[in-house]
């Protein structure tokens, strides 16, 4: 069965290009870049051209950038520099590594304000205003992975550079896929190299003043002293290839993904979000009536893979906190799907699909 994937924002799949230069490299059987040997030095030399094609891919010379096992590592070692006393800025629509670190800082001593929202997830600028009397970090997406929207990271950025506060950008879903560059008044910047067809289990931490931080791990003196392990050299090669190689498709995206909303739309979808400020690639949609993971599961039988916003857990249903934030009605929040597109998909792929959703609500709603 030919196979219509609309989980990008979940992994994007491994270029092709990028599977046969991590393939070449594991044979080469390059060494440990620790070591001062020849081969000890071509790693290391790896390892260095990369991060300098990821810091000029976001325009950030002037920083520091670590390399992570993906945003989630990226994201607590920005959050987890924080200590007791200290007043950390967030919203509740935030990607679990923000949020639940947050959380979990809270019970450390970290003040935690949250920032208000509207119904459809767009960040209040008044209450960020409000929130940065005193505080240390704010801490928020670029593009939120459930629903797509795109936060206002340059208006945030000279609010936050005038109130002297520090402000971590989890930019995860929008690196290797559409431009992105160190706005004025950021001083941390998450990436991951998966959602843009990289390989799973590679990112980076950018910042402007890596003294801000403590690592996560101690151990040896690689990165600096700023991530103990030695570093992956393969997947850190392939997101320094994924750095220099923007792929054009993800800047086509946008009719087809309008396309899809229309199709589901006249299925009875009711959107989730702020289409005015979305990702061009991401659609979150709820069908009342049905349930998100009894969806997900006949669509995927019929070849087409999404996501749910919610899941359920012990036979009920728990909504995902990014939808629950939202505050809709019970109904609306259980159905939330999210469609998520990326290179390879075309017209007749979103055909398709719209066609297997149409089936599948028939029979579920009956
Ligand atoms: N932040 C955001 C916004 C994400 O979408 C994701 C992936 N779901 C992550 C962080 C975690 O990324 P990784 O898988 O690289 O740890």
């Amino acid at each position: 069965m030919n196979r219509l994937y609309f989980d990008h924002n979940a992994s994007s799949p491994l270029r092709p290009a990028l599977r046969e230069r991590i393939c070449s490299r594991l044979q080469e059987d390059v060494g440990n870049p620790g070591s001062l040997h020849r081969e000890g030095q071509r790693a290391r030399s790896m390892v260095e051209q990369a991060r300098a094609k990821v810091l000029a891919s976001i325009q950030g010379q002037q920083g520091v950038l670590t390399f992570t096992s993906g945003a989630t590592e990226a994201n607590n070692i920005a959050l987890q520099s924080l200590r007791a006393g200290d007043v950390l800025v967030t919203s509740r629509l935030e990607h679990p590594s923000i949020r639940d670190t947050a959380g979990e800082l809270e019970e450390r001593g970290v003040t935690l304000r949250w920032l208000d929202h509207d119904p459809r997830g767009r960040l209040s600028l008044r209450s960020l205003e409000a929130a940065l009397d005193g505080a240390s970090m704010i801490a928020l997406t670029a593009a939120n992975n459930e629903l797509g929207n795109i936060n206002e990271i340059k208006e945030i950025g000279v609010r936050c550079a005038a109130a002297g506060v520090a402000l971590h950008v989890d930019a995860a879903q929008v690196w290797g896929r559409w431009p992105l560059q160190v706005e004025a008044g950021v001083s941390s910047l998450t990436l991951s190299a998966h959602k843009a067809g990289g390989p799973i289990g590679v990112g980076a931490l950018w910042v402007d003043r890596p003294d801000r931080y403590r690592p996560l791990t101690l151990g040896g003196q690689q990165e600096r002293g700023r991530r103990a392990g030695t570093e992956n050299v393969a997947f850190i090669d392939a997101m320094g290839a994924l750095a220099q190689h923007a792929e054009p498709a993800w800047a086509a995206l946008l009719p087809l993904r309008d396309r899809l909303a229309a199709g589901l739309e006249a299925l009875g979808g009711l959107r989730n979000g702020d289409p005015d400020r979305a990702l061009p690639n991401t659609l979150n949609i709820s069908f009342i009536g049905t349930e998100a993971e009894e969806m997900v599961m006949a669509l995927d039988l019929e070849g087409v893979a999404i996501s749910a916003g919610s899941a359920c857990t012990a036979g009920s249903m728990e909504v995902s906190a990014v939808i629950d934030a939202l505050g809709f009605d019970t109904d609306r929040s259980v159905s939330a799907l999210r469609w998520s597109l990326g290179p390879g998909l075309d017209t007749a792929d979103v055909d398709a699909a719209i066609e297997i959703a149409r089936r599948v609500l028939e029979r579920v709603r009956s």
